[in-house]
């Protein structure tokens, strides 16, 4: 396979910048452009070293000052030689170095194909490799750990253990319909029974956790709603952990709608403040007011902000008649006046109901929590290991029907074939999910969403 180079940090200016060399004459492309102040070559330096020097280009111009770090083979990202030069960050100087690597020797690096010779190498599986992109994208605490634990193998080792279940039932199935009257056991239905039921819910588990882990992966698109006054911009600020928008005594005065992402309990809220949600005349507000409405209904979810120092008005049953059943939490602010709110009214309106005062950020732990629980991601532990892209859920969900395929011949008493055909299908998929029997076009799909560098 040719050896292979890319800038693999951001394509912005940085303090540092890497050049990533991988393959059989990585070390040979980089003697050709490096030279060690101590004279070392790169060809006999060992694995996890690395050497201080100069980076030249084809016709001895010295581009940058750099260390080069030396990974052998198999020990490495790769899996093949891998050559680092790190250099100044700047993108001028990082293009040099890459056209000097190529004029050595190398060739261009193809979208995700550092990662893509891991998985050929067997440094780690495909579910691993969607984790790496995962881990590069992941913006909050819990989408990090669940990209982690997917890096490590969790979610492979869960599949794993899934497909090693059937294909031991499929092997026993297969052993007795090919040989009946050799000595092999009798087909225990009940056992088989049992093992499908088996498989069957550990897949469902496993698919129950997309959703969730969809909204730690990608966040929620969440407005925070409510009347003029009941404490939103201040919500916001409390959550964004600085001033973002204006907040005012004046009534209607957050007339745009500002977007931020804030991390609530390690979820990504995409938030919107609107406008409070108010019948106005003012002409510029209504506006506002209009865009507010609009926010809710493509909300995904909803922080419904009440003022516990007021009693509940005709804009606040508007606004609980427009959340309509999309994920919400009441927030009862400004608990540190006295109540003059209705909190029967909210709590028969609200599963999740919670007190705070936005002002001394009072009552966050338990927005926090309550949030949890309304988005469900409050049972979803990323260190368990949990499906994050479609196509893994498309995996597992084409296995699941499968499993229900042979549950359904089972019962309708059809033959062991049958039974043994529709395991084979399960068993296929979690393969690909895993990619330990995959197309090449799946392969290459799945590369394809990388980056140049990875
Ligand atoms: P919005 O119109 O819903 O965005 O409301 P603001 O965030 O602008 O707040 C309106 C007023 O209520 C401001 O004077 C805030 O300082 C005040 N306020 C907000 N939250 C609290 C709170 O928890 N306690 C008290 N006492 N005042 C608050």
């Amino acid at each position: 396979m040719k050896t292979i180079a890319a800038i693999s940090t951001a394509a912005a200016p940085g303090g540092i910048g890497i050049i990533r060399i991988s393959g059989e004459e990585a070390r040979s492309v980089g003697d050709r452009v490096f030279r060690a102040v101590s004279g070392e070559k790169l060809h006999t330096a060992a694995g996890y070293t690395c050497r201080f020097g100069h980076v030249f280009d084809a016709d001895g111009v010295r581009l940058d000052e750099c260390i080069a770090t030396v990974f052998a083979a198999p020990k490495s990202f790769t899996g093949e030689d891998v050559v680092e030069l790190s250099c100044h960050g700047g993108l001028f100087v990082l293009k040099s170095v890459l056209k000097a690597v190529f004029a050595a020797g190398a060739a261009p690096a193809a979208a995700g194909e550092f990662t893509r010779r891991a998985f050929l190498n067997g440094k780690m599986d495909l579910a691993q490799a969607e984790a790496v992109m995962e881990l590069i994208s992941a913006e909050g605490r819990e989408a990090m750990k669940a990209a982690q634990a997917g890096h490590d193998g969790v979610l492979s080792r869960r599949i794993g253990a899934i497909r090693d279940d059937l294909t031991d039932v499929g092997a026993h199935l297969a052993a007795w319909a090919d040989y009946p009257d050799d000595d092999i056991p009798q087909v225990d239905e009940e056992m088989l029974k049992t093992r499908l039921a088996a498989g069957r819910k550990a897949l469902e588990t496993l698919l129950e956790s997309f959703d969730g882990g969809r909204v730690l992966r990608e966040g929620v698109v969440t407005v925070i709603a409510g009347k003029p006054n009941a404490g939103k911009s201040t919500l916001m600020n409390l959550l964004a952990g600085c001033e973002r928008s204006i907040v005012t005594e004046l009534a209607g005065t957050t007339r745009d709608v500002v977007e931020e992402t804030v991390l609530l309990g390690g979820i990504p809220l995409r938030l919107a403040d609107t406008a409070g949600i108010r019948e106005t005349d003012d002409r510029v507000e209504r506006i506002g007011v209009r865009i507010a409405l609009d926010r809710l209904k493509t909300a995904q979810f909803v922080l419904a902000v009440f003022d516990a120092s007021e009693a509940l008005n005709d804009d606040d049953r508007a606004m609980m008649d427009a959340i309509g059943s999309t994920p919400c939490v009441a927030v009862v602010n400004k608990s540190d006046l006295p109540a003059q709110i209705d909190l029967q009214t909210i709590r028969a309106r609200f599963s999740e109901v919670v007190t705070i005062s936005a002002l001394s950020g009072d009552g966050l732990s338990a927005l926090s929590e309550a949030s949890s629980r309304a988005l469900h991601t409050a049972k979803l532990n990323p260190n368990d290991g949990i499906l994050y892209t479609e196509r893994q859920r498309a995996d597992a969900e084409a296995a699941l029907n499968c499993i229900k395929e042979a549950q359904d011949a089972l019962s309708l008493g059809m033959t062991w074939d049958a039974v043994t055909v529709s395991l084979e299908g399960a068993i296929a998929s979690l393969n690909e999910l895993t990619g330990e029997r995959v197309s090449d076009a799946v392969v290459d799909k799945v590369f394809s969403k990388f980056c140049v560098g990875k």
